[in-house]
């Protein structure tokens, strides 16, 4: 076996080794792929989901369940997106799983008629409310971010307590889109963003490249966050973001219930079990669905970094 330590430290873990196996996986068998897929989405169906979910609440974790599947270019898909989205619903809340629910609106066709998109999530939102839960619209590549923002305006004007939406630290727009959006904000029922740094590839014009300053615009996101009473889902899992995070709350004396974490599902376990340990509410994203397949080979492409962590997922066990 090969030293684990020398062969897979990621910052010697070559930029065109990542590259090369990011683009021959969506030519590797289904089954190879789901080898390291399986340590990041909970299986195909909803008792996958369910099942996944219930371990993580019996540690004190809450999860947010999105179902796989994104660009639809059909508007038939959005219909039965909605459908399964509405069972799923249903069928969650009868489970009773401590959590809420993700979703991406290109699955809904948010690029093919903006209009069905927001008819079919607002039914979505409708079936969430009247389960008193709540609904993340997610955020997608910067062609997306005008309409989310729309969207999002639009579903929190009728469902004001179940409907929230992410921001992309890497985006320079985002401080700005977050202040544009105050005039919706009230302390009784603050607004809820999901902050993350951004997983699409975006052109330098627009987003920030370099890792430290990703970070930093992360962390002033943040405080703007905590300076005005938002709700922030802190979702990273990179430390000194946490421990950025962790000041922050520090500074501004932010009650355990006014901010929680949020995790990928198979992502970095001890970080996030170091953070439930000190009190903070954590989140776990949970993907599920048959459309794992795409969707892992395509987060691939946009973020050949992750290949890596794949090699790590296939020959390191535990
Ligand atoms: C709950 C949640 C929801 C998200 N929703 C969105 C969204 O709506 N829109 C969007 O654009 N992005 C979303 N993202 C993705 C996010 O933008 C980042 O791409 C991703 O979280 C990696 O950034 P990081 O902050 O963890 O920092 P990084 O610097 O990328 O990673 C820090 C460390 O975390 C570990 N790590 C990170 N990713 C992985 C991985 N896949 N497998 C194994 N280890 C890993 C590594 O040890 C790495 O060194 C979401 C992320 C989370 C946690």
């Amino acid at each position: 076996m090969i030293s684990k330590k020398y062969y897979f430290c990621p910052s010697i873990f070559p930029a065109m080794f990542n590259k090369m196996i990011a683009s021959i996986l969506p030519y590797m068998p289904k089954k190879l792929v789901w080898i390291f897929s399986r340590k990041y989405i909970a299986g195909e169906t909803i008792e996958d989901a369910i099942r996944v979910s219930k371990e993580l609440n019996t540690q004190g974790i809450l999860v947010t369940i999105d179902l796989l599947g994104e660009y639809i270019t059909k508007l038939e898909e959005a219909t039965t997106n909605k459908e399964t989205y509405l069972w799923i619903i249903d069928t969650i809340e009868k489970a009773k799983i401590n959590g809420n629910y993700s979703l991406k609106p290109t699955m809904f066709g948010l690029l093919i008629d903006p209009e069905v998109c927001y008819q079919n999530i607002r039914e979505i939102v409708l079936k969430a409310a009247s389960y008193n839960t709540f609904i993340r619209v997610d955020m997608e590549d910067s062609r997306c971010t005008d309409l989310e923002i729309t969207l999002f305006r639009r579903l929190k004007a009728e469902f004001p307590k179940n409907v929230g939406l992410v921001f992309q630290a890497y985006l320079k727009r985002t401080l700005q889109d977050m202040k544009n959006l105050m005039d919706i904000h009230t302390s009784e029922i603050p607004l809820k963003y999901r902050l993350c740094k951004g997983i699409y590839i975006e052109p330098a014009e627009i987003a920030y490249k370099q890792y430290e300053e990703v970070n930093k615009h992360f962390l002033e996101d943040l405080e703007f966050m905590f300076q005005n009473g938002l709700y922030p889902g802190i979702a990273t899992h990179d430390k000194p973001l946490v421990e950025g995070s962790y000041k922050l709350i520090e500074k501004y004396q932010v009650p355990k219930e006014k901010y929680e974490f949020q995790m990928l599902y198979g992502v970095t376990p001890e970080l996030r079990n170091s953070i439930v340990s000190k009190g903070h509410r954590m989140r776990v994203y949970i993907p599920f669905g048959k459309q794992w397949f795409g969707y892992s080979t395509r987060r691939l492409k946009e973020n050949p970094k992750i290949a890596s962590h794949i090699i790590k997922a296939l020959f390191i066990k535990g």
